[in-house]
């Protein structure tokens, strides 16, 4: 039996945008496979020191990419992190970066219990597009797409926006 080939799909953008309620959701409805890049270092410990200003581990970029690097090669999966220029760029056929207004954005990170100088790196780091404009640098223009993700309803719509590009992708790539 011929094995169909699948998109690896790249969900990005600041801390509270959504990507993980996304990610998951696009892996239960299309049997793409959900990589939580923050889950993966926290389990196989792959950090290179540690941030005493953020209080955080540092991720040891190098060892993230070794680790994922088979399974890319087999496509089908859903990568999320909130940071995206230290992939190879070959590994992804598109690129999504999440969006969020800065109130909402705000009170979803106030609730998760972000405080003081994280809270406001973080809200900055959306009001200046950091990481849309890394994604920009790092993958070619074309395959870089912006979706909102304020509310309920566009959860929904990027769904099946995402689901619609899968099976286009797959039916010109199989
Ligand atoms: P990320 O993985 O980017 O940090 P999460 O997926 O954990 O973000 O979402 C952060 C919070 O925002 C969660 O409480 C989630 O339920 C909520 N959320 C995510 N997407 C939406 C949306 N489209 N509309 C409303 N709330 C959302
Ligand atoms: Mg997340």
């Amino acid at each position: 039996m011929k094995i169909m080939k699948r998109p690896n799909i790249l969900l990005t953008g600041t801390p509270g945008v959504g990507k993980t309620t996304l990610g998951k959701e696009l892996a239960q409805r299309t049997g793409l496979t959900y990589i939580n890049v923050g889950d993966l270092a926290q389990e196989g410990q792959l950090y290179d020191g540690f941030d005493d200003e953020y209080q955080c581990p540092i991720l040891d970029e190098d060892r993230v990419v070794d680790e994922l690097e088979d399974r890319m090669g087999d496509g089908g999966m859903i990568v999320d992190y909130h940071g995206c220029d230290f992939f190879p760029e070959r590994w992804f056929h598109i690129v999504f970066v999440l969006r969020t207004d800065n109130t909402v954005l705000y009170n979803r990170l106030e609730s998760r219990g972000y405080t003081g100088k994280k809270l406001q790196d973080n809200i900055q780091c959306e009001i200046f597009q950091t990481i849309y404009e890394e994604a920009m640098e790092a993958y070619k223009e074309e395959i870089v797409h912006q979706l909102p993700s304020n509310e309920p309803e566009d959860l929904e719509r990027n769904l099946d926006q995402i689901v619609q590009w899968i099976e286009q992708w797959m039916k010109d790539n199989n």
